[in-house]
């Protein structure tokens, strides 16, 4: 009897779909003031989306959209740069561990 295994949150790349744990997925994270951020701790409150820690996801999330889907908020030209450079530091965390 495996019931367990059900209990287990999965994660998915909002970009790519896969949900292989195995690569590390990087975290964003929408705080209820409508910031935008990526969460090393994987703690931060809030409305989440995850990542591969690749690039090449992020830059697809971003241009087709689906990070702002997947956290139902608008995200400019600003944040975006914000988000990749901390994206960056993330994958960084994420590879090491
Ligand atoms: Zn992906």
């Amino acid at each position: 009897m495996k019931t367990s295994s059900t209990k287990k949150p999965m994660r998915t790349c909002v970009a790519c779909g896969n949900n292989d744990a195995k690569m590390g997925l990087v975290r964003f994270v929408r705080s209820k003031e409508g910031e935008v951020s990526c969460d090393t701790s994987g703690r931060l409150p809030g409305r989440g989306a995850y990542l591969c820690a690749d690039e090449a996801c992020l830059t697809k999330a971003m241009k087709q959209g689906k990070l702002n889907k997947a956290l139902r908020c608008q995200l400019s030209i600003e944040d975006r740069q914000r988000l990749e450079e901390s994206f960056r530091d993330c994958c960084q965390l994420s590879l090491a561990k």
